[in-house]
């Protein structure tokens, strides 16, 4: 199934001149749902993974899904204070300002196997960040995928030697 056809191009949100990628028709669609999700398991392929990881909040959707079908954990990555456990905490740069991601200390354990997730890859800053996370607890990142690629920012780059997937491209 072509995935493009739910993918809602949202101009000027949330601020001038960013063009948003809206994932809502997907997600209200089942039957889009289901191939998106058959798709992304294919970009995994048959690599062993114990963990998903994925970021808060449009990684979430297909994070779990994810997580259920490759029979791993799922393991959250969130936006500073909103994890109630201990956790390390990773800052970012944004385009003005600065942002930070947040892991439980204890969600993945070292030597395990992590599938990153999330929505939209841009700029890479977000991803970047989530790596780290997962690389500073130990864990061996297989692969970051995602549903969409913006690949004029050329996020690819920052996120170096890891493996990186996404299903459509623009
Ligand atoms: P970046 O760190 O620049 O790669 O931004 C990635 C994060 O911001 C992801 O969590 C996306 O959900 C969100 N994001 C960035 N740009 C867009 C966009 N054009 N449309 C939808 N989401 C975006």
């Amino acid at each position: 199934m072509d995935l493009s056809k739910f993918i809602r191009n949202i101009e000027h949100f949330p601020k001038d001149g960013v063009h948003f990628k809206d994932i809502t028709p997907l997600l209200a669609d089942s039957a889009a749902m289901a191939d998106g999700l058959t798709q992304l398991m294919a970009l995994v392929g048959d690599e062993k993974i114990d963990k998903v990881a994925a970021i808060e909040s449009r990684g979430f959707f297909f994070g779990t899904l994810l997580a259920q079908n490759l029979n791993a954990g799922f393991v959250p990555i969130r936006k500073p204070g909103k994890l109630p456990y201990k956790t390390l905490k990773e800052p970012y740069q944004l385009e003005y300002g600065i942002d930070a991601l947040e892991i439980h200390e204890d969600a993945i354990l070292k030597g395990e196997r992590v599938l990153l997730h999330d929505d939209v890859l841009a700029t890479g800053g977000t991803m970047k960040a989530a790596c780290k996370l997962i690389e500073s607890l130990g864990g061996e990142i297989v692969q970051c995928n995602f549903l969409l690629e913006l690949e004029f920012l050329n996020g690819i780059q920052k996120l170096k030697n890891r493996p990186v997937k996404s299903l459509l491209k623009y």
